[in-house]
């Protein structure tokens, strides 16, 4: 698909040469509001960081791009597709998008190799070879080439989350997303996953990344949004918004986490 093509969503919408659109989301779990008017545009190509205090809706917001939660107000574009009702919309967009979470979300009874050609043979109907060539570079290009035939249990957390961004990357996928996904790792593991992540930042990947690694935010992001009470409180790049936020609340949090 270009950047053109404006036959998925049946109409020219503005912006839709955009990865994301999100535009007047809202969402709530039973009568709590967990989203509110939620708008953003995520070009192709670009890092975008979100950070924000526990329960300020960050997952939520991540979790609703590749419809693991669904939206109840607004729209959510992914690459060109609307996302609603129709099973075939969230088909896909999750095609599109590859997500790796906090708890590295590995099938503990599948050999790492198994975990990352599962999705190709069974989704995009590749063969085992092509699926396993295909892997064995994923998995070399995440530095972990020699734990193939091993199962999840057997590695390190660290190395659990680099097989978990490879089978995410497995799928091809045009966006990614991340969900805290240093946050259970040990110290001294946190490291060798953000250098994946920073390696895949450099190849021009669409990365939306839940993180408080300020560190990497810096690094990589084109931009870094802070969301607080289900809100998008203030956005910015990562030189204006660690040097000047403008907010009170940000300034609360960075002077927390920093
Ligand atoms: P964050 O990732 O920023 O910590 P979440 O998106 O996980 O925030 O959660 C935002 C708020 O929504 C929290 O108050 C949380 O308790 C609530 N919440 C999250 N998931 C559910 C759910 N499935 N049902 C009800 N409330 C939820
Ligand atoms: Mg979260």
């Amino acid at each position: 698909m270009t950047a053109n093509d404006s036959t998925t969503t049946g109409q020219a919408a503005p912006g839709e040469s955009d990865a994301v659109v999100m535009r007047g989301v809202s969402k709530w779990y039973g009568d709590f509001q967990v989203l509110t008017d939620i708008d953003l545009n995520v070009r192709r190509g670009e890092r975008v960081v979100i950070c924000g205090p526990s329960g300020s809706g960050k997952s939520t917001l991540i979790r609703c791009i590749n419809r693991l939660e669904e939206h109840q107000q607004g729209d959510i574009i992914v690459d060109g597709v609307a996302l609603t009702d129709d099973l075939r919309s969230v088909d896909r967009v999750r095609r599109e998008v590859g997500m790796v979470f906090q708890q590295f979300n590995l099938f503990p009874h599948l050999t790492v190799l198994e975990n990352c050609v599962l999705a190709p043979m069974r989704v995009r109907g590749a063969s085992r070879r092509a699926a396993e060539e295909q892997a064995l570079a994923l998995l070399a290009r995440v530095r972990i080439p020699e734990q193939a035939g091993k199962y999840p249990g057997q590695l390190s957390g660290g190395q659990q989350q680099r097989v978990a961004i490879a089978r995410a990357l497995c799928m091809n996928p045009r966006i990614m997303l991340f969900d805290e996904p240093t946050s259970a790792l040990d110290p001294e593991m946190v490291k060798e996953v953000l250098d994946v992540m920073v390696e895949l930042a450099g190849d021009g990947m669409t990365m939306l990344c839940v993180t408080h690694e300020m560190g990497f935010a810096r690094r990589i992001a084109d931009r870094v949004i802070f969301m607080d009470g289900g809100q998008i409180v203030e956005q910015a790049d990562p030189e204006a918004f660690f040097t000047a936020p403008k907010h009170a609340r940000t300034q609360a949090f960075l002077s927390q986490v920093l």
